[in-house]
């Protein structure tokens, strides 16, 4: 059975991407080995993390001005390596949800950490309004969270790009969903697991100017500056993840690259949450203007209801639906890789289980 999974991270991949790797995978362009077992600095391998980098900096329109990283360590390594290299006195921060905060917690270490917008009281319902934010004055970067992939909500917008706290955005879980300017950014950050390969990999989007703020005394291996003038390299990078992200990205240029995967992932999105708008059976907690494109999260009218659904979703090859543990309910993750056929067919099945039990 043709298996659908909403699973929040690490999340599906194209299939078409799979077997490319499959087909490849012992044997990497007739070298006899496959990719995992070459050396990181021989023809192939080079090949292949450039051919990563010139790809995303294709796709997302990144400048000169920008480097791109492939850091081990994940997102959550961000979350501390931000602060050590960046953040001086004090940093802005926006709190809302799981991520966001995990991230304030890493920063306070390293110096004050300013809450300047939260939905926390309201369990992260929305996203603040942005323009009752005040940045502090002499704060050295605001810190957010693009989509919160735990509550399912998204900015639609961004406060204003500033030259002396440029905003850091931990894009983990829609990066290279949507069309983004790169220039109103300092730093671009998110864990490959989501939307563009396998875990354990952060793909970092660093203005150059902004990695040169770094303490003298923060690790080589902790410093940006280090992974830019050695192209990723200084020590043996996560190869084989480097390599699926350059097979995904590849694949996104087929599909027409971002703008065109953008307008998938609306018609993906719709379709749900016209699913639960129509619906007197599925109620969305989020606030209108804060939904999330790629976390679809619902409840229903009891929690026997809701193991109910996600236990027969998974009998009819729809897995991965259960809500993260802190706030129960239902979340579909739609990704990039989610095809629509995917999410058409969570609808019906959503409309017949309404009608069965509504
Ligand atoms: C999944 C996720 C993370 C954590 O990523 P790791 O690679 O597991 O460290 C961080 N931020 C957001 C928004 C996420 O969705």
């Amino acid at each position: 059975m043709k298996v659908y999974n909403f699973s929040a991270g690490p999340a599906m991949l194209p299939e078409d991407v799979m077997k490319k790797a499959q087909s490849e995978f012992c044997n990497y362009a007739d070298s006899g080995s496959g990719i995992m077992e070459l050396s990181h600095r021989g023809p192939q391998f080079s090949a292949v993390i450039e051919q990563a980098e010139s790809n995303i900096r294709e796709l997302m329109n990144i400048s000169d001005d920008y480097a791109v990283c492939f850091i081990q360590g994940g997102a959550s390594m961000q979350f501390a390596m931000i602060p050590m290299n960046l953040m001086g006195e004090c940093a802005d921060y926006a709190d809302t949800g799981t991520w966001a905060a995990k991230a304030v917690k890493e920063a306070k270490g390293f110096g004050d950490v300013n809450i300047i917008a939260s939905s926390k009281a309201t369990n992260y319902d929305q996203i603040p309004v942005i323009r009752h934010w005040k940045p502090t004055k002499n704060a050295s970067y605001l810190h957010l969270t693009s989509n919160n992939t735990v509550a399912g909500t998204q900015y639609h917008s961004f406060p204003p790009a500033s030259k002396t706290a440029p905003i850091i955005a931990d894009m983990s879980s829609d990066i290279m969903s949507r069309v983004v300017n790169v220039n109103e950014f300092g730093m671009i950050y998110a864990g490959a697991q989501k939307n563009i390969g396998p875990s354990g990999m952060a793909l970092v989007i660093i203005s150059k100017d902004l990695a040169e703020r770094v303490p003298s005394t923060v690790p080589t291996m902790l410093q940006y500056k280090t992974y830019i003038e050695k192209q990723s390299m200084f020590n043996t990078p996560p190869t084989f993840a480097i390599y699926m992200v350059k097979l995904v990205t590849d694949w996104f240029k087929t599909q027409g690259g971002i703008a065109a995967i953008e307008e998938i992932n609306d018609i993906k999105s719709e379709c749900l949450y016209e699913t639960l708008d129509s619906s007197g059976f599925y109620t969305s907690p989020i606030k209108g203007g804060s939904r999330s494109k790629m976390n679809v999260v619902f409840r229903m009218p009891n929690e026997e209801l809701e193991a109910k659904f996600v236990k027969e979703a998974a009998a009819q090859g729809m897995s991965g639906l259960k809500g993260h543990r802190s706030v129960g309910g239902i979340r579909a993750s739609i990704y990039n890789a989610m095809p629509l056929a995917g999410v058409e067919t969570l609808v019906d099945f959503m409309i017949e289980f309404e009608n069965k039990n509504g």
